[in-house]
């Protein structure tokens, strides 16, 4: 029988407080219909295609049980759906969407799209944007060049109407104000297209929108020389679900190089994923500002929000740096092979070849 693992169970065994998650990411899909060129999509989608197939789909029933997890765990976090790829790809994102609003109706939801598919038509485009806005609060359009301009010419034709009530471009009318789409105001903000321009043009011009290294996962930004000794927020702060059940260090773990859980498996819940050693072993790593050990080997992100609210955390313990070791080489021979190394490959193929006809 496990043991149920929450917040006292943690103070009890790691002598520190651990809050909920006050965020949540959810991957729809794995897999894009762009491939942009600063994307960490880069590192588990080697070739040179336009898109990032194949896609890996979350399968409703998977959703039901994280939905009934979550509402235990954190019914008023804020939810983000995205993460590994483009979710309007997921043939049921409809009903995916509604399963986990169904379970957590006080949460905020946040839908982040590349437009894409709504483009096929101006009517497509307002049909599928007043759905999505029937279930989640903000709607976020990232709109990348090339599309760009066209794009945003058939966002800003859209009628306001039906669930749809504002469109707003981030840069021009809430980054002056302050306003993100990334803050949690507990669905007092219903019905919002936020109009996103391409994070690769704009990249620093505010806090919230800049491009990050991936934890080396990003081609188009170095990797730190060395690990740096910085703290990171992010397994204090965010839970984040790929498209199986998977539940990695952050966000930026494309290559699932420190897994904490697999919340597919049924023995497994994500309270105690979240509550875990995994997790556990993580933290005290990260509260000691060594950041050498899985993804964070490589991450060049800053500290992160709010650091002095994060829980004061005992020096690792030499049983936690060594599963911080052992879950590094899991991690190591799990991840995929790093489109760098295809690419250099294929290069290394092709001058073979020439060099035999030559
Ligand atoms: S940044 Fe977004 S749209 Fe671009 S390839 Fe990555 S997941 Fe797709
Ligand atoms: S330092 Fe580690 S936990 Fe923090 S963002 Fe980078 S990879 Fe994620």
């Amino acid at each position: 029988m496990s043991v149920a693992l929450d917040k006292n169970h943690y103070l009890e065994e790691y002598e520190s407080d651990q809050h909920q998650p006050w965020s949540v990411q959810i991957e729809p899909t794995e897999g894009c219909n762009r491939r942009c060129s600063f994307c960490g999509i880069n590192a588990i989608r080697p070739g040179d295609h336009g898109h990032c197939s194949p896609y890996r789909h979350m399968n409703l029933k998977l959703a039901e049980r994280m939905g009934e997890e979550l509402a235990d765990l954190c019914p008023h976090a804020r939810f983000e759906f995205a993460m590994h790829g483009e979710p309007m790809m997921h043939p049921q994102i409809f009903k995916l969407l509604k399963v986990y609003r169904h379970h957590l109706p006080k949460a905020q939801f946040l839908l982040c799209t590349n437009g894409r598919t709504l483009m096929v038509s101006q009517e497509r485009m307002q049909e599928d944007v007043e759905r999505l806005l029937e279930i989640v609060d903000i709607l976020m359009i990232d709109t990348y060049y090339p599309e760009r301009d066209e794009l945003q010419n058939m966002i800003w034709d859209l009628t306001i109407k039906g669930n749809l009530k504002n469109i707003v471009d981030y840069y021009d009318e809430w980054h002056p104000k302050k306003m993100s789409p990334y803050a949690n105001n507990r669905r007092k903000e219903g019905g919002v297209l936020v109009v996103m321009d391409d994070i690769g043009k704009r990249t620093g011009q505010s806090r919230v929108r800049e491009m990050l290294n991936h934890a080396g996962s990003n081609p188009m930004m170095p990797e730190a020389l060395e690990p740096l000794q910085k703290m990171c927020t992010n397994p204090f702060r965010e839970l984040t679900i790929c498209y199986n059940g998977v539940v990695n260090i952050c966000c930026m773990d494309w290559k699932h190089e420190y897994v904490c859980g697999h919340g597919g498996d049924f023995a497994v819940s994500l309270s105690e994923i979240w509550y875990g050693e995994r997790f556990a072993a993580a933290r005290a790593m990260l509260q000691s500002k060594d950041r050498n050990f899985g993804p964070c080997r490589l991450c060049t992100k800053n500290a992160g929000t709010r650091v002095g609210l994060c829980p004061k955390i005992p020096s690792p313990t030499e049983a936690q740096k060594m599963l911080v070791e052992t879950i590094t080489d899991e991690g190591a021979q799990n991840a995929p092979i790093d489109s760098k190394k295809v690419n250099k490959l294929k290069k290394t193929k092709k001058s073979k070849k020439s060099t035999r006809s030559a």
